[in-house]
């Protein structure tokens, strides 16, 4: 029987059973990440200061630790999956291969959060015309790899000035003429006298594996798992539409609803023009669209949010 180092827990199987996560245990992706965790059915307990936690109802053993550390952790088969942004993916995999580490992994699937963008961002008051105005200048970043791979491709010569944090302050401070920072809404640019000039990369949070087989037991608990993410994933999409409707209206009306099934169409007591119309929609319902019923007679329209989806 082999010892957990990180909790003193003995693990009985030797890494054969229990599927090892890595997540990020304190940031912008925990939130989400735990959110997709038990609205799949994933129960965790609840100390998030440990590093490993188990999970209570499935053979699942949760690392939180710092985002930098999941692709190393799974690119050294410590894990066996590991959620991260790409950013970060993309990042470490290109330090890896400098410092001749194995950057091995498969990519399971995008998650649909996390989403940011990797820009140049400038004082606000200072023109700009494209990268070739950064030849010379002396740019931040806590990203280096991806940022010379962007300019390398745009042919720009820099300068690089690595900040591990407060990347937004360095202008201001003198120690940079130009930053590439991650961004989301803009508005800690905003607020430090900067602008967004040019997207360099763009990330969302991913599912990586490590490029090794499972043992078979711990590839069905994989498989099913994926296949409940994905589902998670389609219901955050998709809505379940009702509305009473004019019969002789029926077919404008499907052609409207986006992205949805046959619609089930049930009989209304005592008013043989009309029906109640019940819909699944795998995309997102504007107000357009609902406006658009109502324009052709749609009355009691009701948009559903659908909390777990299995097809
Ligand atoms: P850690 O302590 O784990 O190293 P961190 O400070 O490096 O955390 P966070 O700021 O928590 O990282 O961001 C984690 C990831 O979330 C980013 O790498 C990126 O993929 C994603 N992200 C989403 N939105 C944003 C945003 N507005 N700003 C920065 N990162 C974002
Ligand atoms: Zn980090």
């Amino acid at each position: 029987m082999s010892t957990c180092t990180a909790c003193a827990t003995p693990s009985a199987d030797g890494g054969k059973k229990r599927l090892r996560i890595a997540i990020q245990k304190s940031g912008r992706l925990t939130d989400e990440t735990e959110k997709l965790f038990s609205r799949s059915g994933i129960r965790l307990t609840e100390d998030r200061d440990r590093l490993l936690a188990h999970a209570e109802n499935l053979p699942i053993d949760i690392l939180r630790v710092r985002d930098d550390d999941i692709p190393g952790l799974v690119m050294d088969h410590v894990v066996d999956w590991g959620i991260v942004g790409q950013n970060v993916l993309e990042e470490t995999t290109m330090q890896r291969q400098v410092d001749g580490l194995s950057t091995g992994y498969n990519q399971v699937m995008d998650l649909n959060f996390g989403d940011c963008r990797l820009s140049v961002a400038i004082p606000a008051e200072q023109e700009w015309h494209g990268l070739a105005d950064l030849e010379g200048k002396k740019i931040a970043t806590t990203y280096p790899f991806l940022l010379r791979r962007a300019l390398k491709q745009a042919r720009v010569n820099y300068k690089q000035v690595l900040l591990t944090g407060s990347v937004e302050v360095a202008p201001r401070a003198g120690l940079a003429d130009a930053i590439c920072d991650l961004v989301c809404t803009g508005a800690t640019l905003q607020s430090n006298g900067l602008k967004e000039v040019e997207c360099v990369y763009r990330s969302q949070a991913v599912l990586i594996a490590r490029d090794q087989e499972l043992f078979p037991e711990k590839k069905a608990l994989a498989d099913l798992l994926v296949q409940r993410f994905k589902g998670v994933l389609a219901a955050a999409e998709s809505k379940y539409i009702m509305m009473n409707a004019p019969r002789e209206q029926l077919s404008a009306i499907k052609k409207i609803l986006p992205g949805s099934e046959n619609p089930s169409i049930i009989e209304l007591e005592g008013d043989p023009t009309r029906v109640a119309l019940h819909a699944v929609s795998r995309e997102k319902v504007f107000w357009e669209t609902l406006e658009q019923l109502k324009a052709l007679g749609a009355t009691s329209i009701l948009v559903v949010p659908i909390e777990k989806m299995l097809d």
